[in-house]
Protein backbone atom coordinates (compact mmCIF):
# COMPACT_ATOMS: atom_id res chain seq x y z
CA UNK A 1 0.00 0.00 0.00
CA UNK A 2 1.28 3.16 -0.70
CA UNK A 3 1.93 5.94 1.73
CA UNK A 4 -0.43 8.71 2.91
CA UNK A 5 1.98 11.34 3.16
CA UNK A 6 5.42 10.95 0.47
CA UNK A 7 8.21 13.49 0.67
CA UNK A 8 10.64 13.33 -1.53
CA UNK A 9 14.09 16.16 -1.72
CA UNK A 10 12.31 18.31 0.40
CA UNK A 11 14.70 21.49 1.06
CA UNK A 12 13.96 24.77 2.52
CA UNK A 13 16.28 27.90 3.20
CA UNK A 14 15.23 30.64 4.74
CA UNK A 15 17.56 33.72 3.36
CA UNK A 16 19.24 35.22 6.22
CA UNK A 17 20.92 38.05 3.61
CA UNK A 18 20.08 40.67 5.87
CA UNK A 19 19.47 38.90 9.24
CA UNK A 20 20.29 38.63 12.74
CA UNK A 21 21.86 35.26 12.00
CA UNK A 22 24.37 36.54 9.16
CA UNK A 23 25.12 39.94 11.31
CA UNK A 24 26.06 37.45 14.59
CA UNK A 25 27.73 35.28 12.09
CA UNK A 26 30.02 37.96 9.80
CA UNK A 27 28.67 35.84 6.68
CA UNK A 28 25.99 37.92 5.27
CA UNK A 29 25.44 36.50 2.42
CA UNK A 30 24.55 33.40 3.73
CA UNK A 31 21.33 31.19 3.61
CA UNK A 32 20.28 29.36 6.36
CA UNK A 33 20.21 25.47 5.21
CA UNK A 34 17.09 24.73 7.68
CA UNK A 35 16.06 21.32 5.86
CA UNK A 36 18.36 20.24 3.03
CA UNK A 37 16.64 17.31 1.05
CA UNK A 38 14.38 14.95 2.76
CA UNK A 39 12.46 11.65 1.67
CA UNK A 40 9.86 10.68 3.85
CA UNK A 41 7.14 8.44 3.68
CA UNK A 42 3.85 7.64 6.08
CA UNK A 43 1.68 5.07 5.74
CA UNK A 44 -2.24 5.71 6.78
CA UNK A 45 -3.15 5.25 10.10
CA UNK A 46 0.57 5.18 11.04
CA UNK A 47 2.56 7.51 13.57
CA UNK A 48 6.35 8.41 12.36
CA UNK A 49 7.95 9.99 14.61
CA UNK A 50 10.74 12.58 14.02
CA UNK A 51 13.38 12.92 16.13
CA UNK A 52 16.98 15.74 16.62
CA UNK A 53 18.52 18.49 18.78
CA UNK A 54 16.63 21.85 18.83
CA UNK A 55 17.53 23.49 15.71
CA UNK A 56 17.99 20.42 13.51
CA UNK A 57 15.22 21.51 11.41
CA UNK A 58 12.55 19.19 12.39
CA UNK A 59 9.74 21.79 13.27
CA UNK A 60 10.88 23.53 9.82
CA UNK A 61 9.90 20.19 8.21
CA UNK A 62 6.82 19.76 9.72
CA UNK A 63 5.67 23.30 8.45
CA UNK A 64 7.16 22.80 4.86
CA UNK A 65 5.09 19.70 4.78
CA UNK A 66 2.02 22.07 5.49
CA UNK A 67 3.46 24.81 3.27
CA UNK A 68 3.16 26.82 6.72
CA UNK A 69 6.93 27.85 5.33
CA UNK A 70 6.92 27.75 1.68
CA UNK A 71 9.66 24.72 0.44
CA UNK A 72 12.44 25.79 -1.65
CA UNK A 73 12.47 22.85 -3.54
CA UNK A 74 11.35 19.51 -3.20
CA UNK A 75 7.31 17.24 -3.42
CA UNK A 76 4.96 16.90 -0.80
CA UNK A 77 2.57 14.42 -1.67
CA UNK A 78 -0.68 13.64 0.49
CA UNK A 79 -3.15 10.89 -0.58
CA UNK A 80 -1.80 11.24 -4.69
CA UNK A 81 -2.12 15.68 -4.13
CA UNK A 82 0.97 17.26 -4.87
CA UNK A 83 0.77 19.77 -2.05
CA UNK A 84 3.74 21.97 -3.19
CA UNK A 85 1.92 22.59 -6.55
CA UNK A 86 -1.64 23.63 -4.98
CA UNK A 87 -3.17 27.16 -5.90
CA UNK A 88 -4.21 29.32 -2.49
CA UNK A 89 -7.77 28.27 -2.90
CA UNK A 90 -6.84 24.17 -3.40
CA UNK A 91 -4.21 24.82 -0.78
CA UNK A 92 -6.64 26.03 2.03
CA UNK A 93 -9.12 23.51 1.09
CA UNK A 94 -6.78 20.64 1.35
CA UNK A 95 -5.76 22.41 5.25
CA UNK A 96 -9.24 20.96 6.20
CA UNK A 97 -7.03 17.50 6.07
CA UNK A 98 -4.06 18.23 7.23
CA UNK A 99 -3.46 20.24 10.61
CA UNK A 100 -0.84 21.27 13.10
CA UNK A 101 -0.48 20.80 17.44
CA UNK A 102 1.98 23.29 18.13
CA UNK A 103 4.58 22.86 21.30
CA UNK A 104 3.08 25.89 23.14
CA UNK A 105 -0.28 25.64 24.49
CA UNK A 106 0.50 28.98 26.08
CA UNK A 107 1.97 31.68 22.49
CA UNK A 108 -0.64 29.24 20.08
CA UNK A 109 -3.74 30.24 21.81
CA UNK A 110 -5.52 34.09 21.57
CA UNK A 111 -5.73 35.54 24.88
CA UNK A 112 -8.68 37.54 23.82
CA UNK A 113 -10.54 34.72 22.50
CA UNK A 114 -13.11 32.15 23.93
CA UNK A 115 -12.53 28.43 24.13
CA UNK A 116 -15.45 28.16 22.39
CA UNK A 117 -14.22 30.80 19.62
CA UNK A 118 -10.71 29.36 19.29
CA UNK A 119 -11.85 25.58 18.74
CA UNK A 120 -14.94 26.85 16.21
CA UNK A 121 -12.17 29.37 14.11
CA UNK A 122 -11.50 27.06 11.86
CA UNK A 123 -14.46 25.44 11.22
CA UNK A 124 -15.62 29.08 10.18
CA UNK A 125 -13.28 29.85 8.23
CA UNK A 126 -13.71 26.95 6.02
CA UNK A 127 -17.83 27.67 6.16
CA UNK A 128 -18.26 23.92 7.53
CA UNK A 129 -21.21 25.07 10.26
CA UNK A 130 -23.06 27.71 12.02
CA UNK A 131 -25.40 28.27 14.61
CA UNK A 132 -26.14 25.09 17.04
CA UNK A 133 -24.48 22.63 14.49
CA UNK A 134 -21.30 24.66 14.93
CA UNK A 135 -21.72 24.92 18.95
CA UNK A 136 -22.70 21.32 19.18
CA UNK A 137 -19.41 20.03 17.30
CA UNK A 138 -16.92 22.64 19.38
CA UNK A 139 -19.02 20.62 22.44
CA UNK A 140 -18.45 17.17 20.88
CA UNK A 141 -14.77 17.95 20.54
CA UNK A 142 -14.51 19.59 23.79
CA UNK A 143 -15.69 16.38 25.58
CA UNK A 144 -13.49 14.33 23.48
CA UNK A 145 -10.06 16.18 24.29
CA UNK A 146 -11.48 16.33 28.52
CA UNK A 147 -12.75 19.27 28.50
CA UNK A 148 -16.89 20.73 28.77
CA UNK A 149 -19.10 22.74 27.78
CA UNK A 150 -18.48 24.65 31.00
CA UNK A 151 -15.43 25.62 29.46
CA UNK A 152 -16.20 27.41 26.11
CA UNK A 153 -16.97 30.81 27.63
CA UNK A 154 -13.39 30.68 29.44
CA UNK A 155 -10.30 32.70 28.03
CA UNK A 156 -6.83 30.77 27.60
CA UNK A 157 -5.57 32.40 30.90
CA UNK A 158 -8.22 30.25 32.80
CA UNK A 159 -6.87 27.01 32.26
CA UNK A 160 -3.53 25.07 33.08
CA UNK A 161 -0.96 24.39 30.47
CA UNK A 162 -2.04 20.81 29.82
CA UNK A 163 -5.75 22.02 29.64
CA UNK A 164 -4.54 24.80 26.85
CA UNK A 165 -2.82 22.19 25.00
CA UNK A 166 -6.37 20.02 25.01
CA UNK A 167 -7.87 23.10 23.51
CA UNK A 168 -4.74 23.55 20.98
CA UNK A 169 -5.92 19.79 20.23
CA UNK A 170 -9.85 19.64 19.68
CA UNK A 171 -8.87 23.19 17.43
CA UNK A 172 -6.50 20.93 15.31
CA UNK A 173 -9.11 18.16 14.95
CA UNK A 174 -12.35 19.46 14.95
CA UNK A 175 -12.69 19.37 11.36
CA UNK A 176 -11.62 15.69 11.01
CA UNK A 177 -8.42 15.95 9.26
CA UNK A 178 -6.53 12.85 7.76
CA UNK A 179 -3.31 13.79 8.90
CA UNK A 180 -1.70 16.12 12.06
CA UNK A 181 1.98 17.19 12.12
CA UNK A 182 2.15 17.03 15.82
CA UNK A 183 4.93 19.72 16.58
CA UNK A 184 6.74 18.91 20.27
CA UNK A 185 3.11 18.99 21.88
CA UNK A 186 4.16 17.50 25.09
CA UNK A 187 7.61 19.36 25.37
CA UNK A 188 6.21 22.66 27.45
CA UNK A 189 4.27 20.65 29.88
CA UNK A 190 4.81 19.05 33.20
CA UNK A 191 6.39 15.65 33.41
CA UNK A 192 3.26 14.29 35.19
CA UNK A 193 0.69 16.02 32.21
CA UNK A 194 3.18 15.00 29.28
CA UNK A 195 1.98 11.23 29.57
CA UNK A 196 -1.41 12.35 29.56
CA UNK A 197 -1.59 14.43 26.58
CA UNK A 198 0.56 11.51 24.90
CA UNK A 199 -2.37 9.35 26.05
CA UNK A 200 -5.04 11.44 24.88
CA UNK A 201 -3.04 11.37 20.99
CA UNK A 202 -3.03 8.19 21.06
CA UNK A 203 -6.85 8.27 21.92
CA UNK A 204 -7.65 10.45 19.08
CA UNK A 205 -5.74 8.27 16.36
CA UNK A 206 -7.33 5.65 17.09
CA UNK A 207 -11.24 7.49 17.18
CA UNK A 208 -10.27 9.58 14.13
CA UNK A 209 -8.32 7.19 12.13
CA UNK A 210 -5.10 9.89 11.90
CA UNK A 211 -1.72 9.67 10.95
CA UNK A 212 0.71 11.69 12.40
CA UNK A 213 3.91 13.06 12.31
CA UNK A 214 5.11 13.24 15.96
CA UNK A 215 8.28 15.68 16.12
CA UNK A 216 10.34 15.95 19.95
CA UNK A 217 13.54 15.75 20.95
CA UNK A 218 12.88 13.47 23.70
CA UNK A 219 13.58 10.00 22.11
CA UNK A 220 11.38 8.08 25.10
CA UNK A 221 8.47 9.96 23.70
CA UNK A 222 8.94 9.30 20.43
CA UNK A 223 10.41 5.70 21.02
CA UNK A 224 6.67 5.35 22.86
CA UNK A 225 4.51 7.00 20.62
CA UNK A 226 6.36 5.76 16.77
CA UNK A 227 5.52 2.91 14.64
CA UNK A 228 8.57 4.21 12.63
CA UNK A 229 11.29 6.89 13.75
CA UNK A 230 13.09 8.90 11.56
CA UNK A 231 16.52 10.74 13.11
CA UNK A 232 17.08 13.97 11.84
CA UNK A 233 20.79 15.97 12.25
CA UNK A 234 21.31 19.23 10.71
CA UNK A 235 19.00 19.44 8.00
CA UNK A 236 18.88 15.83 6.73
CA UNK A 237 18.12 12.22 7.58
CA UNK A 238 20.61 10.00 9.31
CA UNK A 239 18.59 7.24 10.27
CA UNK A 240 15.35 5.67 9.45
CA UNK A 241 13.45 1.99 10.62
CA UNK A 242 10.51 0.86 12.75
CA UNK A 243 10.71 1.81 15.97
CA UNK A 244 11.72 -1.20 17.60
CA UNK A 245 14.52 -2.11 15.48
CA UNK A 246 16.00 1.47 15.82
CA UNK A 247 15.52 1.45 19.69
CA UNK A 248 17.46 -2.39 20.14
CA UNK A 249 20.13 -1.91 17.20
CA UNK A 250 20.53 1.52 16.14
CA UNK A 251 23.25 1.88 13.55
CA UNK A 252 24.07 5.37 13.22
CA UNK A 253 26.32 7.06 15.63
CA UNK A 254 24.10 10.28 16.31
CA UNK A 255 20.56 7.72 16.82
CA UNK A 256 23.10 6.16 19.26
CA UNK A 257 24.53 9.07 20.99
CA UNK A 258 20.24 10.20 21.65
CA UNK A 259 19.75 6.61 23.19
CA UNK A 260 22.74 7.19 24.92
CA UNK A 261 21.54 10.62 26.55
CA UNK A 262 18.60 8.66 28.26
CA UNK A 263 19.24 6.99 31.25
CA UNK A 264 16.22 4.32 31.91
CA UNK A 265 17.55 3.85 28.45
CA UNK A 266 20.92 2.62 28.63
CA UNK A 267 19.39 -0.89 30.02
CA UNK A 268 17.89 -1.36 27.32
CA UNK A 269 21.30 -0.85 25.18
CA UNK A 270 22.83 -3.34 26.57
CA UNK A 271 26.83 -3.39 26.69
CA UNK A 272 27.10 -2.32 23.04
CA UNK A 273 29.13 0.80 22.41
CA UNK A 274 27.87 3.93 23.13
CA UNK A 275 28.71 7.20 21.42
CA UNK A 276 28.75 10.18 23.95
CA UNK A 277 27.57 13.46 22.51
CA UNK A 278 29.47 15.92 22.96
CA UNK A 279 29.68 20.16 21.52
CA UNK A 280 26.95 21.62 19.82
CA UNK A 281 25.23 21.86 16.70
CA UNK A 282 27.15 23.31 13.62
CA UNK A 283 25.61 26.23 12.38
CA UNK A 284 22.86 25.69 9.39
CA UNK A 285 24.68 28.78 8.10
CA UNK A 286 27.84 26.93 7.44
CA UNK A 287 27.40 23.06 7.84
CA UNK A 288 30.61 21.16 7.67
CA UNK A 289 31.69 19.44 4.85
CA UNK A 290 31.43 16.07 4.47
CA UNK A 291 29.09 13.98 6.74
CA UNK A 292 27.36 16.67 9.26
CA UNK A 293 27.75 14.79 12.37
CA UNK A 294 31.75 14.67 11.80
CA UNK A 295 32.78 17.09 14.25
CA UNK A 296 31.09 15.28 16.73
CA UNK A 297 31.38 11.84 15.84
CA UNK A 298 34.30 9.80 17.40
CA UNK A 299 34.78 7.82 14.65
CA UNK A 300 34.99 10.08 12.30
CA UNK A 301 37.48 9.31 9.36
CA UNK A 302 38.91 11.34 6.65
CA UNK A 303 36.40 9.64 4.14
CA UNK A 304 33.97 11.15 6.94
CA UNK A 305 35.57 14.56 6.59
CA UNK A 306 35.42 15.05 2.61
CA UNK A 307 32.81 12.85 1.48
CA UNK A 308 29.23 12.92 2.72
CA UNK A 309 27.48 9.37 3.45
CA UNK A 310 23.59 8.62 1.43
CA UNK A 311 20.51 7.80 3.22
CA UNK A 312 20.98 3.71 2.44
CA UNK A 313 19.55 0.41 3.66
CA UNK A 314 21.15 -1.63 6.05
CA UNK A 315 19.45 -4.40 7.43
CA UNK A 316 15.74 -5.12 8.18
CA UNK A 317 13.45 -1.91 7.86
CA UNK A 318 16.43 0.51 8.78
CA UNK A 319 18.62 2.79 6.89
CA UNK A 320 21.29 5.18 7.95
CA UNK A 321 23.69 7.70 6.17
CA UNK A 322 27.08 6.46 7.58
CA UNK A 323 30.53 5.17 6.05
CA UNK A 324 30.98 2.91 8.50
CA UNK A 325 27.90 1.73 9.33
CA UNK A 326 27.43 0.84 5.59
CA UNK A 327 30.90 -0.95 5.59
CA UNK A 328 29.81 -2.96 9.02
CA UNK A 329 26.80 -3.43 7.07
CA UNK A 330 28.29 -5.35 3.96
CA UNK A 331 31.41 -6.52 5.68
FE1 LIG B 1 30.57 9.27 12.11
FE2 LIG B 1 31.74 9.03 9.73
FE3 LIG B 1 29.48 7.75 10.22
FE4 LIG B 1 29.49 10.41 9.94
S1 LIG B 1 30.00 8.91 8.34
S2 LIG B 1 28.42 9.26 11.50
S3 LIG B 1 31.42 10.94 10.89
S4 LIG B 1 31.45 7.40 11.23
Amino acid sequence: MSDLLAISGLVKHFDDRRGLLGRITGNPGALVQAVNGVDLGIGEGKTLGLIGESGCGKSTLGRAILRLHEPTAGQVLFDGTDVTALDASDLKAMRRRMQIIFQDPYASLNPRRTVGEIVAKPMRIHALATGSDLEDRVVDMLNRVGLNSGHLNRYPHQFSGGQRQRIGIARALIMKPKFVVCDEPVSALDVSIQAQIVELLDEMKQELGLTYLFISHDISVIGYVSDRIAVMYLGKIVEEGETREVLENPMHPYTRALLSSVPHLEKTAGKRDRTRLKGDLPSPINPPPGCKFNTRCPLATELCRQSEPELRHMQGTQSAACHLSLANAEG
